[in-house]
């Protein structure tokens, strides 16, 4: 591609919510589209196989690789953050657990000034992204670009899993995202034939061929360059070399919860004093941008099991062989958490659900970094409703430097998220205690014990929490002069220039954040469009 190329739109990052775009903009053909993402081709086969995220997620080559600062309320500890460096972004790398949050997560966003993205609003647009294989019905879509399936292959730890729950009290739930969303069941899944449906796979594959869309990979966005107050271009490197191209419209920041508050500091966009203490020019005095971060933390309940029924020592040839070979059958196919469930606990401030469940049928301690021996099954809990909110600032004013990541977790000075966490270790701990897993249950792992004093639980969240992988919020959406896009996602006290991805949702859905990260890129296609 030519240096200082035109098009109408620039689209930065290729993820979730940039694929999106690319497809929707690139639809008309007279609209010429550049998408820039800073990773490679998702050529890596791991990547498809569901399975092979748990080898994926750690692979440096496709993973920013962040880590957030050390966090006082859990002992000092460094949390890892994983996010997608490839076409597909985090969705390329995610557990593919297909969730909406519930009606009350978008109107509780309109209520408080992002106008158009209640619940009535936001529905067709999930819709839209849809293609669920039990095909369509009031809630559900079956002709979009993102597939969701049954999970093709279900451990039988899983099915305990549910018996468990039920016996729990807790209602067995057959679609989380249909009428009600409490209780336990199994995950949609945003695959297709078994395979990874990525945004690249879903949204990218099928139009790449378009004349009017180029897609430059290792384009490293550096800079978004202005003409007075106006975005008309952006500044990368390309494989390492400098290049800049020019966009006519509009430059839509896809970069995600992190990257995107960061290239817009490192435009001139942000809290004016901190940017001229690294040295960079400010276009916009705009407080807020890196601040809001807010996550799910999360923490892990692991037990041995004595069955040997866990994947943790499924034979990893067979599995590639059934996969690969056959067709995309057997366990290659699960995104191993494929139990999961939704619980209002005693906390909750409201009637939706405060805790989500991630059940695994295999010992994922660390993310999955640190291999136990054995057989064994994990559950993850986390505080779907935090108080506690983060900030992330820049640390230089080069865009290869890593900003910091300051997430703040259980910072709430009421303490109510450390209640909630508490909550959700007590709750994974009697599920594992209910008669279903009886044939099953071997000795605990983390907590080393099965019934955990108030002050022994503390102890283990601290210990052991982590994320969940659902930073938002950096580029809050609202209609206050204090938010850092509006209602249209446009970034206050600038021209043509749109942030269109997680982080602008004000405050976290009650959920797994794909879904909604597409949704919002679909219903930006529409607003750039003026079709809304
Ligand atoms: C390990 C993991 C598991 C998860 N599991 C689930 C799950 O099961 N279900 C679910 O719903 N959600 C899950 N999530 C969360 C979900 O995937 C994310 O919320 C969603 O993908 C965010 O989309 P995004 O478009 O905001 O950012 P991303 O998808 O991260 O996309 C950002 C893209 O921009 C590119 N980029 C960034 N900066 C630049 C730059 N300067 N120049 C060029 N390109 C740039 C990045 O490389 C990336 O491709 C998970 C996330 C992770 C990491």
């Amino acid at each position: 591609m030519s240096d200082n190329a035109v098009f109408d739109y620039i689209i930065v990052g290729a993820g979730s919510a940039g694929c999106v775009l690319a497809n929707r903009l690139s639809e008309d053909p007279s609209v010429k589209v550049l998408l820039l993402e800073a990773g490679g081709r998702d050529w890596h086969p791991f990547i498809h196989m569901p399975a092979g995220l748990a080898k994926i997620a750690n692979n440096k080559t496709i993973n920013w690789d962040y880590s957030t600062t050390p966090q006082p309320q859990l002992n000092g500890r460094v949390v890892w953050w994983p996010r997608g460096k490839v076409l597909g972004g985090s969705s390329s790398i995610n557990a593919m657990c297909y969730i909406r949050g519930v009606a009350g997560d978008y109107d509780g966003w309109a209520a408080n000034g992002a106008q158009g993205w209640g619940w009535d609003d936001v529905l067709p647009y999930f819709k839209r992204a849809e293609r669920n294989s039990r095909g369509a019905d009031a809630l559900h879509g079956a002709d979009g670009p993102l597939s969701v399936s049954d999970p093709r292959n279900v451990n039988r730890l899983s099915e305990i899993f549910i018996e468990a729950g039920q016996q729990a009290g807790y209602a067995r739930n057959d679609d989380f995202n249909g009428v009600r969303q409490d209780g336990v069941g199994l995950y949609q899944v945003t695959q297709i034939d078994g395979a990874r449906c990525s945004t690249a796979v879903g949204y990218l594959n099928p139009v790449k061929s378009r004349p009017n869309l180029t897609i430059h990979t290792g384009a490293l966005a550096e800079r978004v360059i202005f003409d007075k107050q106006r975005a008309n271009g952006v500044a990368y490197s390309a494989h390492g070399k400098p290049t800049q191209a020019t966009a006519t419209r509009e430059v839509l920041l896809c970069g995600g919860a992190i990257n995107s508050p960061q290239l817009l500091m490192l435009s001139g966009i942000g809290p004016a004093d901190a940017l001229r203490k690294l040295g960079i020019d400010v276009v916009a005095d705009s407080a807020n941008v890196g601040q809001n971060l807010q996550d799910h933390l999360d923490v892990c309940t692991l037990q041995h099991e004595t069955q040997r029924t866990s994947y943790d020592r499924a034979n990893e040839l067979k599995t590639a062989f059934n996969y690969f070979l056959r067709g995309h059958q057997g366990p290659g196919t699960s995104n191993i958490a494929e139990g999961g469930g939704f619980i209002r606990s005693q906390l909750a401030p409201d009637e939706r659900p405060d805790i989500q469940l991630h059940f695994i049928p295999a010992m994922i301690d660390d993310h999955g970094r640190h291999r136990i021996a054995g057989d064994g099954y994990t559950m993850h809990a986390c505080n779907l409703r935090p108080r506690s909110r983060g900030e992330l600032t820049l640390t230089s004013n080069r865009a290869t430097d890593k900003p910091r990541i300051e997430p703040n977790y259980l910072g709430d000075p009421e303490g109510l998220d450390l209640r909630v966490m508490i909550e959700c270790a007590r709750i994974s701990l009697d599920v594992f205690a209910q008669k279903a897993f009886d044939p099953y249950r071997g000795a605990p792992i983390f907590p080393a014990k099965a019934t955990l004093s108030e002050s022994e639980l503390v102890d283990f969240v601290r210990m052991k929490a982590e994320t969940v992988y659902h930073p938002v919020g950096t580029c809050r959406m609202g209609s206050d002069d204090a938010s850092v896009v509006d209602p249209q996602l446009r970034v206050r006290g600038i021209e043509g220039l749109r942030v269109v991805d997680a982080s602008v949702m004000p405050k976290l859905i009650g959920g797994n954040t794909n879904a909604p990260t597409i949704m919002i890129a679909e219903r930006a296609a529409d607003l750039i469009r003026g079709l809304v």
